[in-house]
């Protein structure tokens, strides 16, 4: 699904040797759900970014589906990014629009400006606009303001857009870190249940240990731009959390 390799990243006014990536390789498989854990600083969201286009990496590769991302240009890069949904942690809704208009957003650059502007949106882009927000427990909120829904029901509505786009591979920075304890078990059993139901490949960057390893299928420890760890969620031991987080565990460093 996507496979990363050599990625390197330097911000400028950053060295080489402190730069944000350092060459990092892996690939989430199809279906996988992949956790990044790491110390604060470590380059989690830089390697996010990268992947989404929304930073250019120095050098490196991505490869989604087998195509390299970098070698496309114009309405095909779009195509392809497009297969790529993100989720943030202070889910970046359109606060005075309804659910339903956020989850129709995510189709904004393949309509018509103006009918758009009028609010005129496809009957099939409505019908699944409302299938998806079903999908993530939100029916009968479709026309509830995104400002007047709770924190968790607002990551809900930006699951439902992400996977509006096309949904094949969703990102997620950080998703659950601005709810309670309770929402954020509920929006992570929700992102694993879609993994398994609908083949959705998650990649997600987490602080919290404990939900990472429940979670995810696997885990990639980040420690100053490198992967230093790369496995199963039952080979993180004490010693490789401290390889990653360098003497404090995760614990001791939140
Ligand atoms: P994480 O998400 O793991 O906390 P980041 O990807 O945000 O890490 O940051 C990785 C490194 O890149 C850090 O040293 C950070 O200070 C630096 N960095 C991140 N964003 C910028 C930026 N916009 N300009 C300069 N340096 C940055």
């Amino acid at each position: 699904m996507l496979e990363i390799r050599d990625l390197r990243k330097t911000y400028p006014g950053q060295g080489g040797s402190e730069a944000a990536l350092e060459g990092v390789s892996f690939s989430v498989g199809a279906g996988q759900f992949v956790s990044v854990i790491g110390p604060s600083g470590a380059g989690k969201s830089t390697l996010l970014r990268c992947i989404t286009g929304q930073l250019t990496a120095d050098s490196g590769r991505i490869l989604l589906e087998g195509t390299d991302m970098a070698a496309l240009r114009g309405r095909k890069k779009r195509r392809l990014q497009r297969k790529i949904g993100m989720i943030y942690q202070d889910f970046c809704l359109v606060g005075c629009s309804t659910a339903e208009a956020n989850v129709l957003n995510a189709c904004l650059p393949e309509l018509d400006p103006l009918s758009v502007l009028l609010g005129h949106f496809p009957k099939e882009k409505r019908k699944r606009a409302r299938e998806l927000l079903a999908t993530v427990g939100l029916a009968g909120k479709e026309q509830q303001r995104a400002d007047s829904l709770s924190g968790g029901e607002r990551q809900r509505v930006a699951v439902a857009r992400a996977l509006m786009q096309s949904g094949t591979l969703l990102l997620a920075d950080e998703p659950v870190a601005s709810l309670d304890p309770v929402r954020a078990e509920e929006v992570l059993a929700l992102l694993r249940q879609l993994q398994r139901d609908q083949g959705l490949s998650v990649l997600m960057n987490s602080h919290n240990v404990d939900q990472a390893l429940r979670y995810s299928d696997r885990i990639l420890g980040l420690r100053q731009g490198r992967v230093v760890f790369d496995g199963p969620p039952d080979a993180v031991t004490e010693t490789v959390l401290r390889d990653i987080y360098g003497g404090e565990t995760a614990h001791e460093a939140e």
